[in-house]
């Protein structure tokens, strides 16, 4: 073998670092998230202090859903605390400090819940 550098080719594909990194494609291949069964989600429930106001929020994070099954689990949790609420990215957000309500209405959905920070 020679003392030559060898001429080793290092990716320079934009792409490579965009990767996915379940499926190694880009764009990803993966098969579309399908939503878990209730009894093998755990859901985390946190308080937050959102905005300008510091209006606090309950966020309910951790579920593998649908789009359309985190939009009618966010319906059905609003209505269960009687207040408004929106999603951002994969949360669910309640308006008020309602984790006991919300907690108690995934329970009663079959989800599993923790009650996270402070
Ligand atoms: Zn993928």
């Amino acid at each position: 073998m020679s003392r030559k550098k060898r001429n080793v080719v290092y990716s320079t594909d934009p792409a490579y670092k965009k990767r996915c990194p379940r499926c190694g494609s880009f764009p990803c291949r993966c098969p579309r998230p399908k939503s878990r069964p209730p009894s093998e989600q755990t859901a985390r429930i946190r308080r937050e202090k959102k905005g300008r106001g510091g209006k606090t929020v309950t966020v309910i994070m951790n579920l593998q859903l649908t789009a359309a099954d985190r939009k009618a689990l966010a319906k059905q949790l609003k209505q269960a605390c009687g207040s408004g609420g929106a999603i951002k990215d994969d949360v669910i957000e309640i308006q008020g400090d309602n984790r006991d309500k919300v907690a108690a209405k995934l329970q009663q959905l079959g989800y599993k819940t923790k009650f996270v920070g402070g």
